[in-house]
């Protein structure tokens, strides 16, 4: 394998923990801790992403190489690369947890490629770090595996996200007791090599100004400008770039959010920790995908006494953990600017959510009497338990001037609840046709079916998909993960062939384990 070009400002810039041995401890006055991934006893490549590894300037042969799995599973990091953990801390579920930092991830360096582009190289479950806590820093291959396929569904949804360039496995067994109830079991473990311009979470900057150590939080700012928003360091002064800083990461969370809502993408852990400063989605746990419509789905079990993260309060919590960034700036800029940039955030969310929701509906533009039209539309389409994603395709083929509900019925789970619905449902859809008839152009209707499904996906990573890929891949069959793979590159594509991975959730899908609900046991 070809040397990569490394460029690694974070420890090079940032200073590191003088201590050097690998304990959990509290880590004052660091951002970053040095430390060797674990060498994993058998480690064999499942799957990697090949567009990733181009960008990567890797070739297939660099990929094929014993040394491609040697280095990413973290066996045998490249010279120049100074393997480290970086500090951080977080609310979670709504309380300050102190520091937290990567427990289990170890970044190998950053990389510029070719064509000028920074990628921090990051390995998931190589091993325990200063910041492990009670964890044993390793990841169990079903999760790993979702974490893969998850952050490169939503990559080819055009979503903004952590990217994954290989699942290895380890070859070591893990134990975890996965249903939390002491009865814990030896799994297989593996590792994600994730990629990405910049892992620095919320809780980077939280954790420095909780605990008042204000010239960290300034070279952090300063750091995080200058290297992730090359784009605003030319603004002068430093308070007007700071501003407009702010402003964007508050612009980048919203688009996010309404990101989310569009595909039905439940994160599932919305702490402060797992919020990434460039707005992408980061940390892949009991995420999960809405199939019947209903806001107050949350895929985390842990999540189930308040429902914090459910389907329906991201945005709102995502306003939250902004306002929680915002305090830990408090002592670098002006009030005036972070409260200009929460409303940047409401501002965008609104603007953005309007025009993504017109567009999910097959309307070419956004009307203020559409509030009402969309909400009873998504009240019913909860009540009656529909399908979102197959709801939205079917509607898009309904003909202009035909919009009736016969065409819709196989989107619902419960065909009681469709002949209950049936005349609420059929009244709400001719008020739909005809605000589609009188307000879009001639030429927007012709093509209307077009428009919506570039915005409304055919392929979503269902939960029971994961699932059935892990079962397969715990008996050693990785096919599955390939060929998810293979669907998930072409989300909004009709494409008959992969028509198996289309469809509504299964009846056997409804309660099972990993395919309703996830624990956070990974
Ligand atoms: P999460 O909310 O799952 O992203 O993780 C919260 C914190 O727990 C982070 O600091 C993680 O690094 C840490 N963590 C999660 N799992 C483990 C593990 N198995 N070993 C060590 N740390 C972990
Ligand atoms: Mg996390």
């Amino acid at each position: 394998m070809k040397p990569f070009n490394l460029d690694n400002q974070f420890i090079q810039e940032l200073p590191g923990d003088p201590e050097k041995s690998n304990h959990p401890r509290s880590v004052q006055g660091a951002f970053w801790s040095s430390v060797l991934p674990r060498k994993a006893s058998a480690p064999k490549l499942i799957a990697h992403a090949a567009d990733m590894a181009a960008r990567l300037d890797l070739s297939p042969q660099d990929v094929d190489d014993d040394a491609f799995v040697q280095l990413f599973s973290g066996n045998r990091p490249l010279s120049g690369m100074h393997p480290y953990a970086t500090c951080y801390g977080g609310h979670q579920f709504g309380h300050w947890a102190g520091q937290l930092g990567d427990g289990r991830a170890i970044f190998l360096g950053e990389v510029v490629n070719k064509a000028g582009e920074r990628w921090e190289l990051q390995l998931k479950g190589a091993g325990l770090t200063p910041y492990s806590r009670g964890g044993d820093g390793l990841a169990v291959l079903r999760s790993s595996l979702r974490e893969f396929l998850c952050s490169e569904a939503m990559h080819h949804l055009g979503i903004p996200t952590t990217r994954a360039l290989s699942l290895i496995a380890t070859g070591d067994t893990v134990i975890r007791d996965m249903f939390y109830d002491g009865n814990p079991q030896p799994e297989a473990g593996a590792v994600v090599c994730r990629v990405a311009p910049s892992f620095i979470r919320f809780g980077h900057f939280e954790l420095f100004s909780k605990r008042g150590e204000l010239p960290l939080l300034e070279q952090l700012l300063t750091f995080t400008l200058s290297r992730d928003f090359p784009e605003l360091s030319s603004s002068t002064p430093l308070n007007e770039q700071r501003r407009q800083w702010f402003r964007t990461v508050c612009e980048r969370t919203a688009t996010l959010m309404v990101e989310w809502m569009r595909v039905g993408f439940v994160h599932g852990v919305m702490n402060t920790d797992n919020l990434s400063i460039l707005g992408l989605t980061i940390d892949y746990g009991p995420y999960g995908w809405i199939d019947n419509l209903d806001p107050t789905w949350t895929p985390n079990t842990t999540d189930l006494p308040g429902r914090r993260y459910s389907y329906g309060r991201q945005p709102e919590v995502a306003r939250w953990n902004l306002e929680r960034l915002a305090d830990a700036l408090t002592p670098l800029m002006d009030q005036a600017d972070l409260s200009e940039g929460l409303k940047c955030f409401d501002q965008a969310y609104f603007h953005h959510m309007t025009t993504m929701l017109a567009g999910k509906f097959g309307l070419q533009s956004w009307q203020e009497s559409d509030g009402a039209l969309i909400e009873t539309g998504f009240s019913l389409m909860h009540e009656a338990e529909v399908d979102m994603t197959d709801f939205f395709r079917r509607l898009a083929d309904l003909p202009t001037g035909g919009f009736t509900l016969e065409p819709l019925r196989h989107a619902f789970y419960d065909q009681g609840l469709y002949q209950h619905h049936h005349s609420a449902l059929s009244h709400w859809l001719s008020q739909l046709s005809q605000r589609v008839q009188t307000g879009n152009t001639a030429s927007f209707n012709a093509n209307r079916s077009q428009h919506m499904n570039q915005i409304n996906p055919r392929f979503i990573l269902r939960n029971y998909l994961a699932q059935q890929a892990i079962e397969a891949a715990e008996k050693g069959d990785y096919q599955p993960i390939h060929d998810l793979q293979e669907v998930m590159k072409t989300p909004y594509e009709e494409n008959p062939a992969h028509s198996q991975w289309y469809g509504l959730r299964p009846d056997w899908a409804k309660k099972k384990a990993g395919c309703s609900m996830l624990s956070c046991s990974s």
